[in-house]
């Protein structure tokens, strides 16, 4: 193969897989092949944790402060290099540079930063027994755990699960999606100029149902975080039953958006353009149903479909693109499908429904208008099953039990986002509605030390904060008499 070529990075070293195979990796503005990806498969993987667990011992009592100097040398290479791995985002995912630049990048220097300075403030409880005995808790590294991630904001989900493992004195054999991979082989280059010991940190490329799988079914991998897919997630489940694997498991959504006739308006309708189709619409918070108060709904239909009509859907390197490029043909296809299926559903396409054409060098690339469909009932399929695209549904409703009915229908529990001024009922439907996550009159904004994650088939465990400090430690008690 003529392009560049990625590497693995196992035990310190840049390495090629076993096999000297490479999959075809795509730019989707473009449509055409431009990197060679590992096709590593699970000898690739026996060797990284092989590398990790060699590396267990020494990383596991270096003391706090050395791996939090090491995490945050990390966090400032990624800043100095946040252009390039910008571009290298946008390139590899379709994304906007200008979001990754001003989202995904600096997250992705924040986790390490805020990890690295978490686990120095880290303790564990202590339960005295008056005068007879004292029991305390010892939290332990688990040994070497498994960081799976998905394609939508690569180097930003990455860097979340690997940044507790290491902080919490774990090694870790990390893989990032084949559909984007890049960032993370520039986080592997990053990992070696910070001087991270050989090892602790090791990153197998290729495919899902290869090195993932692998990985999940490794009998000496203790631990996997995943985010991804539900239907992934239940595979990874069952891989890791029979070893009893700690599981940390961030899967799918079909999020509501609930919009109250009371909200702030203006605030509400810029901020659910944003959540309806930022990223094209691939983000796992995004809100893909949006149900309204009666009395707002046709002022609200007007004023969105005239607002998402008017955004532009172009070249990712273009800072005014407001949509960039799907991030694969086949998840194209299934976003169109999803489309027609709305229609056969009995929906009508109030905007969009359509693939795009940019002029120029995007002219074979993959993108999608920001759809928008009304008409159909929260029960079918449209409504019910996770596009991951930039497609909405607008229902209306008129009371608060019947949207909570609709919002509670689908299979998912992830993230739901609120929109009114009236206080008592953003507690009241904070409190009832079944997602892990309810933004309420805001969306995205993230603060690292809350607990993170969905409920029903969405997760399982939470990710963030002290819940990831403890996912990545096995507590122990020691009860002394005294
Ligand atoms: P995916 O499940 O196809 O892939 C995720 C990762 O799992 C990839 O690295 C993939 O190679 C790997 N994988 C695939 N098959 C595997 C197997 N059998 N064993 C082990 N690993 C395997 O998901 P995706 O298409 O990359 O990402 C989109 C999905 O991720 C959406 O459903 C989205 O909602 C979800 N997501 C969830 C969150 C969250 O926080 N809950 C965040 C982002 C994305």
């Amino acid at each position: 193969m003529a392009m560049d070529c990625l590497s693995n990075y196992i035990n310190g070293k840049l390495v090629p897989p076993r096999s000297h195979q490479y999959i075809e990796g795509h730019n989707p503005a473009t449509g055409e092949a431009y990197v060679g990806i590992p096709d590593s498969d699970e000898q690739d993987v026996a060797a990284a944790v092989q590398a990790a667990e060699s590396a267990f011992p020494g990383w596991s009592v270096t003391p706090t402060e050395e791996r939090a100097r090491l995490m945050f040398r990390i966090a400032d290479l990624i800043d100095r290099d946040r252009e390039k791995l910008a571009m290298a985002e946008s390139v590899d995912n379709g994304k906007p540079v200008a979001l990754a630049r001003s989202v995904d990048i600096p997250r992705a220097s924040s986790n390490f930063r805020f990890f690295a300075s978490a686990i120095t403030q880290f303790a564990s409880e202590a339960h005295p027994m008056e005068d007879r005995a004292i029991n305390y808790t010892l939290r332990k590294p688990l040994g070497v755990v498994g960081c799976i991630s998905p394609w939508n904001l690569p180097l930003y989900l990455f860097t979340w699960k690997i940044a507790p493992a290491l902080a919490t004195g774990n090694c870790v054999v990390g893989k990032p999606s084949e559909l984007t991979p890049m960032s993370a082989f520039l986080l592997s280059k990053l990992s070696i100029e910070a001087g991270l010991p050989s090892g602790v940190l090791n990153i197998v490329h290729g495919y899902g149902q290869k090195v993932g799988a692998a990985i999940a079914a490794h009998p000496r991998v203790p631990a996997i975080t995943f985010t991804g897919g539900t239907k992934t997630g239940g595979e990874i489940a069952k891989a890791a039953a029979p070893m009893f694997k700690k599981l940390s498991l961030e899967m799918g959504g079909k999020n509501p958006t609930i919009i109250f006739a009371d909200c702030d308006y203006e605030k509400m309708l810029a901020t659910t353009l944003r959540s309806s189709f930022l990223n094209q619409g691939e983000i796992c918070f995004c809100g893909s149903r949006i149900f309204v108060e009666r009395p707002l709904y046709e002022r609200f239909k007007a004023d969105f479909v005239a607002r998402a009509r008017a955004m532009r859907v172009s070249d990712p390197l273009d800072e005014k693109t407001d949509l960039g490029a799907i991030v694969s043909q086949a998840h194209l296809d299934k976003i169109l499908s999803y489309i027609a299926l709305a229609g056969k559903e009995g929906g009508t396409i109030l905007c969009g429904g359509k693939k795009v054409t940019p002029p120029g060098r995007c002219a074979n690339g993959w993108f999608v208008e920001p759809t928008v469909v009304e008409g159909l009932a929260p029960t079918c399929r449209t409504n019910q099953e996770e596009i991951f695209g930039p497609v909405v549904t607008l229902t209306p409703f008129d009371t608060e039990d019947e949207v909570l009915r609709y919002a509670d229908s689908t299979q998912y529990g992830l993230a739901a986002i609120l929109w009114t001024q009236n206080l008592s009922r953003a507690h009241r439907v904070a409190g009832r509605i079944h997602s892990g996550i309810v933004w309420v009159n805001c969306w995205m904004l993230r603060d690292l030390r809350t607990p993170f994650g969905g409920m029903k088939n969405s997760g399982l465990g939470k990710e963030g904060g002290l819940e990831a400090l403890r996912f990545f430690t096995e507590p122990k008690n020691v009860c002394i008499e005294i």
